[in-house]
């Protein structure tokens, strides 16, 4: 049985803790997209854990821990997160990584830091962790698959290639020193050496798992929003976000995809630049991300304050729309306790027309928020474990928003631990 995690929004909904919790029930947890430049906060008992490379179930010792052929493959940062872990004193994780994966070059990362410093205040907002060169090159054609890497006559001629073109970009647009080849191949060779005991045909691997009824779990990372072809084009990210995807960038039949876990955050967070509509300022937003997620609303990457809004529901019904969400995890509810009053983003006004329906890019610059305040609940909810136990009115804003995504929330996340999750029978099917 394969499910998949994965985020409605901007990211950062929680998905990193719910694919934990439900890692407590599965066999293998794979990531199939993006890289190392966003990460899930993961806090059990080991410690707290930003991950940015592993799956986010690699605290287990029943379960392997997968790098699907779709994610950008940083093997620094993988191995020097494998490193810490292990001195942190968490087990020795079983990890696969796919041969078919590519790796995000070291040139990769100085294009990025490169090509953000030529856009000046036009930038997209990048990590600079080189993921957008990487996928360009992917779909170019030029990118090294970690199997190349076993190939040292095929490795040295596509290196000289390949930089041919990208040492007249350093030199004549962003005037830098030229990469030099030989240097390039010592360090594939040393990334050879070091992904050499995780390299696997991951996709025999799932068909295998998959036969012999083991459950994989598809984690996802950021959200619809951030998708390339449904989310805020331009400012997304490069590889798709969306469940769908997950049959790619893992290598596993799309019908094999029975549950899709969607999670919403119980307020909005953005990272980067692009419309966000709910979008708080002044000191309301400074509470808000001071009070959020376990510690704030900080990037788990790049420290970066995260923008801040009230839940989204026009957004969150495309976002769980596209993603084919079977069902919703509702995530960091209990943040929300400070409130005398709940702030809902429940439509859009496009000039002058309100619609409920998620626009394209160019309206979406124009909507303003229609809100609606809901009652709030004015207690700590962390360490309610049944869900009739909840306040009413914090029954009541799930039912409110549950009504107006129209996708069940089965799941409540009322605290950053594994523990704290509330399971809930939909009324929507
Ligand atoms: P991801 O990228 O979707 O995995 O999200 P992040 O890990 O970046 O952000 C979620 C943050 O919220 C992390 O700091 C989590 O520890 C924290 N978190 C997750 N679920 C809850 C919750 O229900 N309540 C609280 N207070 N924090 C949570």
């Amino acid at each position: 049985m394969v499910k998949a995690v994965v985020g409605a929004n901007w990211g950062d909904e929680g998905k990193g803790k719910i694919t934990d919790t439900l890692a407590a029930e599965a066999d293998i947890i794979i990531r199939f997209q993006g890289g190392a430049n966003a990460g899930h906060t993961i806090k059990n008992k080991y410690g707290k854990f930003a991950l940015h490379a592993l799956p986010s179930g690699v605290f287990y010792d029943h379960t392997t821990s997968v790098i699907g052929n779709g994610v950008a493959l940083n093997i620094e940062t993988l191995c020097g997160e494998i490193k810490s872990l292990v001195d942190q004193g968490v087990p020795a994780p079983k990890i696969l990584v796919s041969d078919r994966c590519q790796i995000v070059m070291p040139y990769h990362v100085l294009f990025d830091q490169y090509e953000e410093e030529r856009l000046g205040g036009k930038s997209f907002g990048s990590t600079k962790s080189g993921i957008a060169p990487f996928y360009s090159d992917k779909y170019a054609k030029i990118g090294f698959q970690v199997s190349e890497l076993f190939d040292d006559e095929l490795l040295k001629e596509k290196v000289y290639r390949v930089l041919e073109t990208k040492n007249i970009l350093m030199e004549h647009l962003y005037h830098k020193p030229a990469i030099d080849p030989e240097e390039t191949l010592a360090t594939l060779r040393k990334y050879r050496d070091m992904i050499a005991p995780y390299v696997c045909d991951v996709s025999l691997f799932l068909d295998k798992a998959i036969k012999e009824g083991k459950t994989i779990l598809l984690e996802g990372q950021l959200g619809t929003l951030k998708d390339p072809d449904h989310g805020i084009y331009p400012m997304v990210t490069s590889s798709s976000t969306l469940a769908a995807y997950g049959a790619i960038g893992a290598g596993v039949p799309p019908y094999e995809i029975k549950q899709i876990i969607t999670v919403c955050k119980a307020y909005s967070s953005a990272v980067g630049a692009g419309a966000f509509v709910s979008e708080i300022f002044g000191d309301e937003a400074v509470e808000l991300r001071n009070r959020g997620g376990d510690g704030g609303e900080y990037g788990a990457t790049t420290g970066r304050p995260r923008r801040v809004g009230w839940f989204d529901c026009v957004a969150s019904k495309y976002g769980c729309r596209l993603q084919g969400t079977t069902d919703v995890a509702f995530t960091v509810l209990d943040v929300l306790g400070y409130l005398d009053e709940i702030p809902v983003c429940t439509g859009y006004d496009i000039n002058g027309e309100v619609t409920t329906e998620f626009p394209v890019t160019h309206l979406l610059e124009k909507a303003k928020p229609v809100i609606k305040k809901l009652p709030g609940w004015k207690c700590d909810i962390r360490g309610i474990r049944n869900y009739d136990e909840l306040p009413k009115e914090c029954r009541d804003y799930i039912d409110f928003v549950e009504e107006q995504i129209g996708y069940p929330i089965t799941m409540v996340s009322n605290g950053p631990a594994r523990e704290d999750i509330i399971y809930r029978d939909s009324k929507i099917k």
